[in-house]
């Protein structure tokens, strides 16, 4: 077994430090995202960390100690991430990243205080993506932290879309929340009444304003908007009583009601008024759209990071499982290795461990590609106001073209001059990016989240019954159940499903998506061990079942890929992001390989860390692979009636007569024939004669295939195991349990 063993001088030796992460996630030349990243960590294992173990998240009412946690946070900079140089931030440019990494950090340790950092940021984004200069200059310069020597609390936004039953969920178009003309003065700013009530409402207990979806209740106001309430508005701003949480306590959430009088400048992103209607610039769905496919992505690295936080603990106790134990002696394999001279327990953990490196890589990729994607449709919105183009159909159109160009793109060798002259066309690189960030924001928010919230149950059963309690090292249990929320809040898995349905279908994505598989199969040639093939070949076959599908129709011939047949394109959708996923876990660790050695700490041991990630990237292509498989398989056959013994149906069979004449000349073909018929009409006891379907040959090459492509992703898995049995690790943990 020499050769399939690590050798001594690739295994890694401690846990993945900050050099590395820093290449993997692509901000080693940013010095302003490595001190954010140290100073959020530095709230999170402090303050946080301590708040936690004290007890804090064993009440729903907002106490001193949480509201210390976010006095912790403008001190440390956190609250400033998402501002603007002239507006009291240190970051200049698109800040995806930034945040994405700042609730990464918090969420190591936990998920309520990432979540009430980032409710922060919600509160502003609608103003942030939308809103006019002086909304954007007033609310981000009140939200930003004092400057030395200013003596200013900051303002603590929220943001309210989600309403009391039946109204506002995943159907986020129907709003109970309104809004009137209260007065409306010959020459002067109308002034708006807003009746708006809230459920689950993120930092409500102490916000001091609220961005809130409201719909028209009057014939003089068009459609829906989103406003901006200040709690000395007059009327009602009742921050409402808390939600009985049993997740992300150090957060505040509460059910608020509002009933008070704005003027109209408070509508987010202004209006103009059209005979004697006020035509809001932006209807709510809008700025929902702008705002969450930006804001979900940090969602899905918090439980990103908390799958990764799992590691260490969980390794510290399987090691000291015996230890203390009448005849379990120092220096015994026992004392030594505890739990872990078990195959199962290493091979459960590298799972959760692969899980983890794959959604952490997923979540970056994705806000990496809204950094890129922020300054470019800003580009794009400027091209077409130049030709006279402000949204809606008629940008849809214009951008048509371009997506034609972008296919193109995509189908030019790397040398081809006409790819230099459309790669240079800023529309062909925004449908490019658009269409790919359609698709990751809701994979990050639903994989990471929802998968990761499974796999979260996993660590904590590595613990045993320490992992539901209290005092579990890593708060594991308290990670785990907060994973749902992350499932939940900002749109529950429906919402990223039903928005995966309609953009992984778009022809940029698919186009993409074929050049990704080419780009692993490329990658496979000189990197095999990355399991790179294994998860071109499952790509292969997502794209082969989604083409079948979108033509395919069940036996009473309904559509099969059809809006309202979640059972199909739900389904899919799920396949894809384990993909996805896979894909972003594998570019990392080739970034790694090639930038760690001019790195002065990542080179040290670089051969061995580059070496266990690659068995973790192979081990999770292999579960990505299995997983696609049996979904699509599901879909391709699961939509046939199976065939039965009646007289109609059993005519392909073979009778036994027939074939004792057929062996005659074709020796060998009974061996073949599964579905005999005796002479008196019995037949082999099971559901009818073998079912087959259009196409079902080559999904079955396929899957033959993908099938003989695990190959070796189990000794990968040895391998990482192995590695995870000796890797150091600290003494004790470094924050409190
Ligand atoms: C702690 C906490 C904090 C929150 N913070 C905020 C906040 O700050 N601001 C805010 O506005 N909201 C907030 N929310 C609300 C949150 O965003 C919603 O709870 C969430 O979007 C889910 O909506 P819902 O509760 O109405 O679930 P439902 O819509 O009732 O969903 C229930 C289930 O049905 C499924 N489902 C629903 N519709 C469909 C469909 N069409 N097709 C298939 N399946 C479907 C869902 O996937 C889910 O599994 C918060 C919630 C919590 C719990």
């Amino acid at each position: 077994m020499a050769s399939i063993a690590v050798s001594d001088s690739k295994i890694m030796l401690t846990l993945p430090g900050d050099a590395v992460r820093q290449i993997q996630w692509r901000f080693a030349d940013r010095f302003d995202l490595q001190m954010l990243v140290q100073s959020a960590r530095g709230v999170a294992r402090g303050t946080v960390a301590r708040l936690v173990a004290s007890g804090e998240r064993n009440t729903h009412e907002w106490t001193p100690g949480k509201a210390s946690m976010m006095e912790a946070f403008d001190r440390a900079g956190v609250t400033a991430a998402f501002m603007e140089p002239e507006e009291g931030g240190f970051i200049i440019g698109p800040k995806n990243l930034a945040l994405s990494l700042a609730a990464f950090e918090l969420a190591w340790v936990d998920g309520g205080a990432a979540t009430a950092s980032l409710a922060s940021f919600l509160a502003l984004s609608p103003i942030h993506e939308r809103g006019t200069p002086e909304q954007v200059n007033r609310y981000k310069t009140l939200a930003a932290p004092p400057q030395p020597g200013e003596d200013r609390i900051p303002w603590r936004g929220a943001f309210a879309l989600t309403e009391p039953l039946p109204y506002v969920g995943v159907d986020a178009s129907m709003l109970s929340g309104k809004v009137r003309v209260a007065e409306w003065k010959e020459g002067e700013e109308p002034i708006l009444h807003v009746d708006k009530r809230g459920r689950f409402i993120t930092n409500i207990a102490f916000a001091n304003f609220v961005t809130a979806a409201v719909i028209s209740d009057d014939p003089r106001i068009k459609g829906s908007c989103f406003v901006i309430m200040e709690e000395t508005d007059e009327g009602i701003f009742d921050h409402g009583t808390p939600t009985k949480k049993l997740v992300h306590q150090l957060s505040s959430t509460g059910d608020p009601i509002f009933n008070l009088k704005i003027p109209a400048s408070r509508i987010i992103g202004g209006y103009t008024i059209k005979d004697g209607v006020i035509v809001p610039n932006y209807n709510h769905g809008e700025i929902i759209d702008a705002v969450f496919r930006r804001t979900r992505v940090p969602v899905g690295i918090m439980s990103a990071a908390k799958l990764l936080s799992a590691v260490e603990p969980v390794i510290r106790y399987q090691r000291g499982r015996f230890r203390g134990a009448e005849g379990t002696k120092p220096g015994s394999v026992r004392y030594e290795q505890g739990i872990q001279q078990r195959e199962d327990a290493l091979h459960r953990l590298v799972d959760v461990w692969a899980t983890g490196e794959a959604a952490t890589s997923l979540g970056f990729a994705t806000a990496r590609l809204f950094d890129e994607l922020d300054p470019i449709e800003k580009q794009k919105n400027a091209i077409l106001k130049e030709r006279g183009i402000n949204g809606g159909r008629a940008e849809l159109k214009a951008l048509r073209e371009s997506e034609q160009r972008a296919i193109e793109l995509l189908s030019l060798k790397v040398d081809s001059p006409r790819r230099r002259e459309l790669e240079a066309d800023p529309l062909v690189q925004f449908v490019l990016k658009d269409a790919e960030a359609n698709v990751l924001c809701p994979a990050t928010k639903l994989w990471n989240t929802g998968h990761g919230a499974n796999m979260l149950r996993e660590a904590v059963s590595l613990m045993g019954g320490y992992g539901i309690t209290e005092d579990c090292p890593g708060f594991l249990g308290n990670k785990w159940m907060d994973a749902q929320l992350e499932a939940t809040y900002e749109g529950p898995e429906a919402v990223q499903r039903r928005q995966l349905t309609v953009t992984m279908t778009s022809e940029v994505f698919l186009a993409q998506f074929r050049a990704w598989t080419a780009e692993m199969r490329r990658i496979a040639s000189s990197r095999p061990g990355t399991g790179a093939c294994t998860l071109a070949s499952a790509m292969q076959m997502w794209q082969w079942t989604l083409n079948h599908l979108q033509n395919a129709t069940d036996p009473t011939g309904g559509k099969l890929y059809h809006g309202q047949r979640q059972g199909v394109t739900f389904a899919l959708a799920d396949a894809l992001c384990w993909l996805v996923a896979s894909r972003a876990q594998i570019l990392d660790v080739l970034e790694l390989e090639a930038k760690g050695p001019d790195d002065p700490v990542a080179s040290e041991g670089l051969e061995g860390a580059v070496q266990f990630l690659s068995d973790l990237c192979h081990t999770q292509a292999a579960a990505a692979a299995g997983e696609v498989s049996r979904i699509c398989a599901e879909l391709v056959f699961g939509y046939n009636c199976h065939p039965s013994w009646d007289e109609e149906e059993h005519r392909n069979c073979f009778l036994a007569s027939e074939l004792e004449e057929l062996e005659e000349t074709m020796s060998g073909i009974s061996a073949m024939a599964f579905d005999v018929l005796a002479a008196d009409g019995t037949h082999p006891q099971k559901a009818g004669p073998c079912a087959g379907c259009a196409g079902s040959a080559d999904f079955l090459r396929l899957q033959a295939r993908l099938t003989a492509c695990l190959t070796g992703s189990r000794l990968a898995k040895d391998r990482a195991a192995e590695t995870v049995s000796k890797v150091m690790i600290p003494e004790a943990l470094d924050y409190p349990a």
